[in-house]
């Protein structure tokens, strides 16, 4: 084992495992170590399907080291200490590796404890999530024993990872209720720190006709922070002036607050919000060349998502490359990003944008509609494609 590294990369998830299999697979493959603790790795995405009832979760599950690229050194320990002084990186370990470039790649934190009463929780008195592993059964648990009263859906006010899937998870609530007749004494409440259903305008405008006509109640500009499980109460505050809302629960599904990694939002790679300061064009760190970062924990201004990581890879790889030989770094991200946005089971609208939130499309036809086939390319499609594309460097 080496403890020094020509790229060194944190995190092997989505963005750490495919630019590693980039660069193990160069005719000249680079000298890749990886940091990165855990034992597995999961496909999120599909925890939408999942807590709504669809998949068993073990299906987003695979061992970490089936990804791991040929020849790349598995390091597992968590970092904790960035010197870029020094082209260092400290672990909890207390090991010390160094490298000639570093791909800074460890996704966003989930802060439980940020929501009063949350943490410890989830998958008890009807508060479910799909935010992670270990709490994505509750969704289902609760939606299947769900009868009637109200069923809240949260989106806290903090950047996450797939800005959707808080209100995915809703529109699959709200057909399941339908489809057991229990719908009609039910309320279905979408309760978002946002200031409306969607960011970008094309999208915007089918989902609030489907919002009016499935007969949501919504409230915009409103942050859940705290939770009384003996009293299913969920308490938010309005985000202009404080006032509370205090909105009664049979169950509730909680996006909840994220953030930088603490052990990145401390770091001098850091910006001012604690994300890795990056160039959101070239992915390339603002003040140290030989640091690149992409992915929930860097601090290009996109929606935090695969579908946006698999796009930011080419162009952190050809442009890691290009600063190694010392050329110019020619390759751009342009922000895209996708959200394919379950509006019901065997219906999804397909959203893809850029960062200046104008559509970026890729099928010919209006993808602002609901469509079965869109819904089969997120079952079945889009799974495959990561484990077997994405991961592996090739797509
Ligand atoms: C419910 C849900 C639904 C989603 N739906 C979609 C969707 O439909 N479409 C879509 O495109 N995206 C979706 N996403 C988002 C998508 O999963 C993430 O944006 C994507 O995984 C980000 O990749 P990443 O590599 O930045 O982070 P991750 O894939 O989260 O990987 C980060 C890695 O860093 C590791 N790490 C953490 N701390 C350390 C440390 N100290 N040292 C070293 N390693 C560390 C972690 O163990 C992990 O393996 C969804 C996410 C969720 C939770």
């Amino acid at each position: 084992m080496s403890n020094h590294h020509q790229v060194l990369i944190i995190g092997g998830g989505s963005a750490g495992l495919s630019v590693a299999s980039r660069l193990r697979d160069l005719d000249d493959p680079l000298d890749v170590g990886i940091i990165e603790p855990s034992e597995d790795h999961y496909y999120q995405p599909i925890w939408t399907l999942v807590g709504g009832g669809v998949f068993d979760k073990e299906i987003s599950r695979r061992e970490e080291a089936e990804f791991i690229p040929d020849g790349a050194e598995w390091i597992q320990e968590a970092a904790s200490e960035f010197q870029p002084e020094e082209n260092a990186v400290v672990t909890d370990a207390g090991n010390r590796y160094t490298y000639d470039y570093l791909v800074v790649a460890a996704g966003i934190q989930l802060n439980w404890d940020q929501v009063k009463g949350l943490a410890g929780n989830v998958g008890s008195h009807g508060i479910a999530s799909n935010y992670s592993y270990e709490t994505v059964d509750s969704t289902w648990d609760a939606l299947r024993h769900f009868k009637q009263g109200n069923a809240v859906f949260t989106f806290p006010n903090t950047a996450i990872k797939c800005a959707g899937a808080p209100q995915k998870i809703m529109w699959l609530a709200d057909h399941w209720m339908r489809k057991q007749g229990i719908r009609d004494q039910s309320n279905v409440v979408y309760a978002a720190a946002t200031g409306g259903i969607f960011g970008v305008e094309t999208y915007a405008r089918p989902l609030s006709k489907l919002v009016e006509e499935r007969d949501i109640e919504t409230h915009y500009s409103v942050d859940l922070v705290e939770i009384v499980p003996e009293e299913k109460k969920a308490i938010f505050e309005q985000i202009e002036g404080g006032d509370q809302l205090v909105i009664d629960y049979e169950m509730i599904h909680v996006t909840p607050p994220q953030g930088p990694p603490d052990f990145i939002k401390e770091s001098p790679i850091a910006n001012e919000d604690g994300w890795v300061d990056v160039d959101k064009y070239t992915t390339q760190h603002v003040e140290y060349p030989n640091i690149f970062s992409l992915g929930d924990c860097s601090s290009l201004p996109t929606s935090k998502t695969g579908a946006a990581v698999r796009k930011e890879v080419p162009v952190t790889v050809e442009n890691l490359l290009s600063e190694m030989r010392g050329d110019a770094l020619g390759a751009k991200y342009n922000g895209y990003a996708s959200c394919p946005l379950v509006t019901g089971y065997g219906r999804l609208i397909l959203c893809e944008f850029d960062y200046d939130g104008n559509p970026d499309e890729s099928f010919p036809f209006d993808q602002a509609q609901e469509r079965y086939s869109m819904y089969a390319l997120k079952k079945y499609g889009l799974p495959e494609m990561y484990w077997n594309g994405m991961l592996r460097g090739r797509m």
